[in-house]
């Protein structure tokens, strides 16, 4: 079983939505961000079915880029119903957050190796792919001995520190060169 674990999810939504929202205002951004780390979390909704149906049924349909599609256009009527100006790209930047998410469990070293990897494709391809160079170190999530071990220690500092540069070279890259950020659509 494998993962970025939600920190690491959360933190690369929050760095798409500050390449969407041009900066970072806590006060005033905090519910967009929670948006966009929502959807950067969404696709693991399948883990409700983990009980029932084992691991193996993690990282499908969820983890599919018509997920991805699906869900954030469901998200976007919501928001466009809730608030009358929206532009096409928001919707495009939550698509992009959530589908990073199956992106990076792509790049994840998955320890269910009976059938690793992430239902890209679904419904167009059955298979699930896995990168053969993982970025991400993953997660035993099947014994408790191994959830609480140090490799769990050491995976979640490593993911936290490589989502967290990604994020500062946004804010970082956001703030020198677009310091023209479009914030006029919220
Ligand atoms: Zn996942």
């Amino acid at each position: 079983m494998i993962m970025p674990l939600p920190i690491a999810h959360t933190l690369i939504s929050t760095s798409v939505f500050v390449a969407y929202r041009g900066g970072f205002s806590l006060k005033d951004d905090w519910r967009w961000a929670a948006l966009f780390a929502f959807a950067g979390l969404l696709p693991d909704i399948d883990f409700v079915t983990v009980p029932f149906l084992g691991f193996g049924a993690h990282r499908g349909f969820t983890h599919s880029f018509l997920f991805a599609f699906l869900a954030t256009a469901l998200i976007y009527i919501f928001i466009s119903i809730w608030r009358s100006k929206t532009t096409p790209r928001l919707w495009a930047f939550l698509f992009m957050a959530m589908a990073l998410h199956p992106i990076c469990d792509y790049f994840t070293y998955d320890y269910l190796v009976e059938r690793g990897g992430v239902k890209l494709f679904y419904p167009f391809s059955n298979e699930y792919y896995e990168s053969p160079l993982p970025i991400f170190m993953g997660i035993e999530l099947r014994h408790l001995k191994t959830i609480f071990s140090l490799h769990t220690l050491a995976a979640v500092a490593y993911e936290t520190v490589l989502s967290g540069a990604l994020l500062l070279t946004t804010l970082y890259l956001k703030r020198t060169f677009f310091s023209t950020g479009r914030r006029a659509e919220q």
